[in-house]
């Protein structure tokens, strides 16, 4: 069996439906096909819950409207049974009228799940209605989580029997990627962007013979193309540079992916929905690494700079205060640094989380912090990919490792 991934960018209209079908009947009559929210449907129920939870009835109504007329668009341009999707709609319209009461995560996971429950409604009766035998399944009810609302932590043992219990070998299953639900029945997401992650999950559980995601890119990249014009494409890596590269920040893929795959060997596809017949890149077991540097940058990072206010050194008790305060607030450390008598981490400029934090560490520290920042990665990198980094750059701080450097870089000027 065969998993495919589309993301939201792959689905964002009728002709991308239409593409998505094609590709389903030339290369996966017997697939497991995960599919995200449509276009950018994640972002505006991100503001729907905004809505909801600060009680502002008119936009509630006006997001409805917009994400509404939206989905009817793509549905009047295609053919199939949606009935479906006018009971998901009201659905949530009855959830919108009832009083906020849950904590903030919780109701967010109930509502934005919702978006990959639309697009696979649409997906799978389309798929029907050209004649390719389909089946829906609820995802829901396939992977189980913790209550960590927004980051639900896979059950695997549960979701491995759900799977392999209720997925047929000899049709197409739609699903729905990036949700999951607790044992007592309430919706979880697993992370922002976390759709490839179901599609390794669905994989590990059913020994798939490989995933493949589809994209808007030709495969991996060893840069992104928004930065570097003279971008290659990497058609082979392995699993340990795959998971360096989606650690570090290239957003080709989820990094939570790749490990269930590796631990069965199963390969996974990068692939352009573009050009379905290109090759695009396979990760999976190879003896050689990779042959010329990668580059991931990620802008909008503070550098925070801690000095303890009395005479201690920067030491374990130091060190596992720190540390607990930025696990407690959800915060990721992209980078971190330290001496006798400070630590340095880099984090995203994240405007929910960042000024929480800093109050919170400016209880036991001296902190002083530095916004408007780049970090740049770099893996297999030598002096010269270094210094064409650098080029109109301020460097603030470089860690190398043995394959890797990392540079935070301002612009000069
Ligand atoms: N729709 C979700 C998001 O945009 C999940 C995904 O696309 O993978 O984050
Ligand atoms: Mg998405």
């Amino acid at each position: 069996m065969k998993i495919f991934k589309f993301g939201g960018a792959s689905v964002k209209d009728a002709a991308g439906v239409r593409n998505l079908t094609e590709i389903v009947r030339m290369q996966a009559q017997q697939a497991v096909i995960v599919v995200s929210a449509m276009g950018k449907t994640t972002n505006a129920l991100e503001r729907l819950v905004r809505a909801y939870v600060d009680r502002q009835p008119a936009k509630i109504k006006s997001e409805l409207t917009a994400l509404r007329t939206y989905h009817e668009t793509i549905m009047n341009e295609l053919a199939g049974d949606f009935s479906a999707v006018g009971q998901t709609f009201t659905g949530l319209e009855n959830l919108l009228t009832q009083t906020p009461t849950a904590p903030f995560d919780e109701t967010y996971d109930q509502i934005v799940s919702l978006g990959e429950v639309l697009s696979t409604q649409i997906v799978s009766a389309y798929l029907l209605h050209e004649g390719i035998p389909t089946r829906w399944a609820d995802a829901r009810l396939l992977i189980r989580t913790d209550a960590t609302f927004r980051e639900g932590r896979v059950q695997w043992e549960e979701t491995n029997r759900l799977i392999t219990r209720n997925i047929s070998a000899n049709l197409v299953t739609v699903t729905q990627g990036f949700i999951g639900q607790t044992d007592n029945g309430r919706t979880t997401t697993l992370g922002r962007e976390g759709s490839d992650y179901t599609a390794a999950i669905f994989a590990y559980c059913l020994n798939a013979e490989s995933v493949t995601i589809w994209k808007d890119v030709a495969g991996v990249l060893n840069a992104d193309p928004k930065w570097f014009d003279d971008t290659v494409l990497l058609e082979k890596l392995t699993y340990q540079d795959a998971i360096e590269l989606a650690y570090y920040g290239a957003t080709v893929i989820h990094p939570k992916t790749i490990k269930p795959l590796q631990n069965k060997g199963i390969p996974l596809y990068v692939r352009s929905f573009l050009q379905p017949k290109a090759r695009g890149s396979v990760i999976g077991n190879f003896e050689q690494h990779l042959s010329i540097p990668s580059f991931i940058f990620k802008i909008n990072q503070v550098l925070i700079s801690l000095h303890p206010n009395d005479f201690s050194f920067i030491a374990e008790d130091n060190l596992s205060r720190i540390f607990g305060r930025f696990a407690q607030l959800g915060v990721k450390i992209n980078l971190m640094q330290n001496t006798a008598i400070s630590f340095s981490v880099v984090i995203d400029n994240n405007s929910d989380r960042v000024p929480a934090l800093l109050e919170q560490l400016k209880q036991d520290f001296r902190v002083s912090y530095n916004d408007g920042l780049e970090l740049v990665t770099i893996r297999y990198y030598d002096q010269t990919t270094i210094e064409r980094v650098l080029v109109g750059k301020k460097l603030l701080l470089e860690q190398k490792s043995r394959y890797t450097v990392q540079l935070v870089v301002k612009n000069k000027g």
